[in-house]
C-alpha cells in the first residue's frame, strides 16, 4: 500500500453514490437520489456552438454568464457586481472550495443536524469539527464555529425552509460572532407552496459569506454546473483555489445555461416544472397516506425534492435498505445525514421525482410490508 496523505484516513465512500449504483439495475424504483424527472430536461440547442469555445477559459467563468448570474442575484436583493460570482463545477464544487479555503484539523463548523450527507464527507475529509447548530437558538453553536454551513430553502434531507424570523435572526448571530455564512440554495425555484425564500446572506450588513446556487435542479445535472457569489474579502482566494482545481469550468455547459437563461420562454419553462413537480410531490402525499401511516410521521415539503420520514419505533435502516433493495426499491437511510452518525429514531429520505406515480405506490406498498415485518406487526394481506 502506498504512503497516502493522513487525511485519507478521514475520506468515507458517499452512501449516496453507493445507492446510485445499485438503482440502475433495471426495474429498481428508486426513492433514493435527488435526481432530477429525465423528462424535465430541456432541448439544448448544439447547432448554434461558437468554435470558439473550443479554447482555454477564465478561472472565473464566462463574463456573460457571470453578468446574467448576477443581475438574477440582485433580483434577490444581493448588492454585487460580476466580479464576486464565480462559475462552478456543479456546486458541489463550491462545497470543496470552501472547505479548503475555511477548514483546518480541528476547525468548528456550525451546521443543523441532519444536514446534506455530501457536505459533511467534505468537511470531513479536511478536518472539521461538527457543532450542531439550533436554528431557533443559533448564537451558541456560532460563537464557537468560524464556519456556518445551512441549506435553508428546502433543505436536504428534511424539506425545511426557515421562516422570515429564523432568517434574520440566522444573519444577525453570524455577524454577532464573526463566522463566516455557507448559504446553499440548489432548491431554491422547486417551489410548489409559498414561503419565505430570501437568502439569509441578503440580511447580513458585513459580514463575510458565500452564497451559492446549481443550474442542476432547473436545468440538467450532467451540466455541472453551479454559481457562488463571495463576499468580496474571499473572492481572490477562491478564485485562486478554483483555478488550482480545474482551470475553469465547461465552456459549453456555459454556453448552454447563457442560452438557457436568456430564453425568453424560461419562466413558463419553470412554472411548468414547478407544476409537473407538485404533482409529484401531491401523488406521494397521497400513496405515503395510504401506506406508512401510523408507521412513520412526516411534514409535506414546500419545495425541494425530498420527503423525511420519522418511523414510529426504531428500525435499523442499513438492514431495511438491504431487503427492500433485494425487492427491488431503494432509498436513503437517514444515519449519514447526521454528523455524529446517530439519529435517535429511525429516519428515511424519500425523493419523489423520480419514480412513476405507479411505482411510487408499488415501491411504498414494499416498504410499508418490510417495516411491518421489521417491527413484528402482523400483515392483512
Ligand atoms: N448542495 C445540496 C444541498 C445538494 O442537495 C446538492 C445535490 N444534491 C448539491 C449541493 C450539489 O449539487 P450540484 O453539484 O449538482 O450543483
Amino acid at each position: 500500500m502506498p504512503t497516502l496523505s493522513q487525511r485519507i484516513s478521514q475520506l468515507h465512500a458517499s452512501p449516496i453514490r453507493e445507492i446510485l449504483a445499485v438503482i440502475q439495475q433495471p426495474g429498481m424504483i428508486s426513492f433514493a437520489g435527488g435526481l432530477p424527472s429525465a423528462d424535465s430536461f430541456p432541448a439544448f440547442d448544439m447547432a448554434q456552438v461558437p468554435a470558439t469555445l473550443w479554447q482555454y477559459g477564465a478561472s472565473e467563468g464566462e463574463s456573460a454568464l457571470r453578468e446574467a448570474i448576477c443581475i438574477e442575484l440582485r433580483q434577490l436583493n444581493f448588492d454585487c457586481t460580476p466580479e464576486q460570482v464565480l462559475v462552478l463545477s456543479g456546486s458541489q464544487q463550491g462545497i470543496d472550495l470552501v472547505a479548503k479555503l475555511m477548514i483546518d484539523t480541528g476547525t468548528a463548523v456550525a451546521l443543523e443536524s441532519p444536514t446534506y450527507l455530501a457536505a459533511l464527507q467534505v468537511f470531513r475529509l479536511f478536518g472539521a469539527r461538527f457543532v450542531t447548530l439550533d436554528i431557533a437558538r443559533p448564537r451558541p453553536a456560532l460563537d464557537q464555529a468560524s464556519l456556518c454551513y445551512v441549506v435553508p430553502t428546502f433543505q436536504n434531507p428534511t424539506g425545511g425552509c426557515y421562516t422570515h424570523e429564523q432568517r434574520k435572526q440566522l444573519a444577525q448571530a453570524c455577524e454577532a460572532s464573526g463566522t463566516v455564512l455557507f448559504e446553499d440554495d440548489p432548491y431554491r425555484d422547486l417551489v410548489y407552496d409559498a414561503c419565505d425564500r430570501q437568502p439569509v446572506a441578503t440580511y447580513l450588513q458585513s459580514g463575510s459569506f458565500i452564497y451559492q446556487g446549481s443550474f442542476s435542479k432547473t436545468l440538467a445535472p450532467g451540466l455541472r454546473l453551479g454559481y457562488l457569489l463571495a463576499s468580496k474579502d474571499l473572492v481572490p482566494y477562491l478564485t485562486r483555489l478554483k483555478q488550482a482545481a480545474d482551470l475553469h469550468s465547461n465552456r459549453l455547459s456555459q454556453h448552454l445555461v447563457l442560452q438557457a437563461l436568456r430564453d425568453p420562454a424560461r419562466g413558463e419553462r419553470l412554472q411548468r416544472l414547478q407544476q409537473h413537480y407538485r404533482a409529484k410531490r401531491d401523488a406521494f402525499t397521497d400513496a405515503l397516506q395510504w401506506h406508512m401511516r401510523g408507521l412513520a410521521n412526516w411534514q409535506t415539503p414546500p419545495g425541494g425534492l425530498f420527503f423525511w420520514l420519522t418511523l414510529a419505533e426504531r428500525i435499523d435502516t442499513q438492514a431495511l435498505l438491504q431487503q427492500a433493495i433485494a425487492q427491488g426499491v431503494a432509498f436513503m437511510p437517514g444515519e449519514p445525514f447526521f454528523h455524529d452518525g446517530t439519529s435517535g429514531l429511525s429516519h428515511l429520505r424519500l425523493n419523489f421525482s423520480h419514480a412513476s406515480i405507479t411505482d411510487m405506490d408499488k415501491g411504498l406498498r414494499i416498504l410499508r410490508r418490510l417495516c411491518e415485518k421489521a417491527l413484528g406487526i402482523r400483515q392483512a394481506g
